[in-house]
Formats: structure tokens, C-alpha cells, sequence
């Protein structure tokens, strides 16, 4: 069995902005990649001038499904798993109310169909959430709690015996925009330009963003192109002359080629200065 990660996210495009560049460098060493999305994303807004159209909005569910598998493919994953359900929108807005809205499904209703879907794929490495204080979208947090509690159910005899055998997960990460990698990125295009798009995103993230969190940074020099070509990819969802695509790869590759993970959960411990997700992991599930 090849070593393999299972990233669940809330909406097509999260895969491509959170962690993207970093399950591209695991697939090309030979890892096996699968993706949950929770929902259709079909609240979310056209955020590209050139895709605001009439029938771009009426289909948005059906445009973003092909943008997800066209941008999954770039990034490698061999499976593409759409949970179905709906985008519950931003925070107190009018599709939290939709009977679909993932955020109003029974929260074991969902996490038994992801411990199936662990069960079957069997993971070594999932991906979840952090707990998206900066971002509070209703999904993103929901993703959040289904993936802690996912660890536990997984492994679990006792939960969900119809749903197949207990599968531990070694360890559940959240790819983050750590403060630290903003402030890196920002202060470094001021010193070059003069000017930063990062401005108030790093006004959005308070000094506790990073503190007594254990954070394993993942080189990515050589893959951040292949993460952005996946979130080119959705279309409705991303400018291409927007703030997405201001830095050059090579600046960033120049000051800050990482991406960053926060440990959640560990079977197999942790260690400072881990540069490997599966450090630990590839001993205790051969
Ligand atoms: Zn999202």
C-alpha cells in the first residue's frame, strides 16, 4: 500500500488553496491522494470578472464540480469523493437557513459516512481543519469538528460497526496561513516593491494566531506552480489578476517556498522541526 493522505475540505477550491502544493509533492513521490468535498459550493459568490455571466450563476453547482475535478487532477488526486451536500454560505446569511446547508445536517449523520469513507480508503494521514478563528465560515468550522471527532470514531470498534473495520489514523493535520508566513511574504514585498496585498489579511491575525500551535512547514520549491494552476482552475472562484496570483512564484519560492501544517492529532507523537508529514507514520501501518 502506498503511503496515502485523505484531505477533507468544505468547498471545491479549498483543496487548491490550502495545502495543494504540498499533496503534489507527496503524489509525484509515489503517495496516493484522496479528496472529500463536503459540499457543492453553491453559495459562493463569481469572484472573477470574466466568469460573472447569467448562466455561469445558474449552474454554479454543476461549473464548480468540473472546476473541482479539473483542479484535482492537476494536483494529483486519484480520487475525488463530493459528499453532496449543500454550501451553507457565510456566516448569519440567508443559505444557513437551506434544510440541505451542510451545517444543518446530524453531525453523526455526516461523520459516519466519512468514517466509511476512512474505513475504506485507510489513511495514514488525514487533513482537516484548524479551529478558523480568522475565518468562521459555518462549514469550515463544522469541518473542524467532524475531523477531531472523526480520529476518534475511526478507531473506534464500538462506533459504527456496520461501517467497517476500526482504522487508526496516524495523524490529522490542518493545512494554515500561518502569521508567520503572511508576515514573512508581506514584510519581504514592502522591502521589494514598496507595496503588499497582505496588508490586511496580517490586520485579520492576532500574535495568538501561532503560539503553542506545532507547526510543521513542508518545502514546496517546485511544486507552489502546480498548487496555483489548481486554483486557476476555478474559474468562478478566483481572479486571475487578483490577489491570488499578485506575488511571482519565484518571490515566494525565494523568501517562503513552505507550507504549513498544524498538528491536531498524533498517534506516533510529534517532534519540533519535523519536516515530513508522515515522520513517524510509515514504521507503525506497514
Ligand atoms: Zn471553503
Amino acid at each position: 500500500m502506498p503511503r496515502t493522505i485523505l484531505a477533507i475540505h468544505a468547498h471545491p477550491d479549498d483543496e487548491a488553496s490550502k495545502g495543494a502544493a504540498t499533496v503534489a509533492k507527496y503524489v509525484a513521490q509515489g503517495a496516493r491522494a484522496v479528496l472529500v468535498t463536503a459540499t457543492g459550493g453553491e453559495a459562493g459568490e463569481i469572484l472573477n470578472p470574466a466568469m460573472d455571466r447569467p448562466e455561469v450563476a445558474e449552474n454554479l453547482a454543476e461549473i464548480r464540480a468540473g472546476e473541482l475535478k479539473k483542479a484535482a487532477g492537476i494536483i494529483g488526486y486519484g480520487e475525488v469523493i463530493m459528499l453532496g451536500y449543500r454550501d451553507s454560505g457565510m456566516p448569519n446569511s440567508e443559505p444557513n437557513g437551506h434544510p440541505d446547508a451542510f451545517c444543518r445536517q446530524p453531525f453523526d449523520e455526516v461523520l459516519e459516512r466519512l468514517v466509511s469513507i476512512v474505513r475504506q480508503v485507510r489513511p495514514d494521514i488525514v487533513f482537516g481543519y484548524d479551529d478558523h478563528e480568522f475565518y468562521p465560515h459555518p462549514d469550515h468550522l463544522l469541518i473542524h469538528d467532524l475531523s477531531l471527532a472523526l480520529v476518534r470514531a475511526s478507531a473506534d470498534a464500538q462506533r459504527f460497526p456496520e461501517s467497517g473495520e476500526p482504522w487508526t489514523i496516524q495523524k490529522l493535520y490542518a493545512p494554515i496561513f500561518s502569521r508567520e508566513r503572511i508576515s514573512v511574504l508581506h514584510e519581504a514585498l514592502l522591502a521589494e516593491t514598496g507595496e503588499s496585498p497582505f496588508g490586511p489579511w496580517l490586520e485579520r491575525l492576532d500574535g495568538s494566531q501561532d503560539l503553542a500551535r506545532k507547526v510543521t512547514k513542508i518545502d514546496v520549491a517546485g511544486f507552489i506552480d502546480q498548487g496555483r494552476e489548481a486554483l486557476r482552475a476555478h474559474r468562478t472562484q478566483v481572479d486571475p489578476d487578483g490577489f491570488w496570483f499578485a506575488v511571482p512564484t519565484d518571490f515566494i519560492e525565494s523568501v517562503y517556498p513552505w507550507e504549513d501544517f498544524e498538528l491536531l492529532t498524533s498517534a506516533v507523537g510529534w517532534s519540533e522541526g519535523e519536516t515530513d508529514l508522515f515522520d513517524g507514520v510509515a514504521e507503525t501501518n506497514e
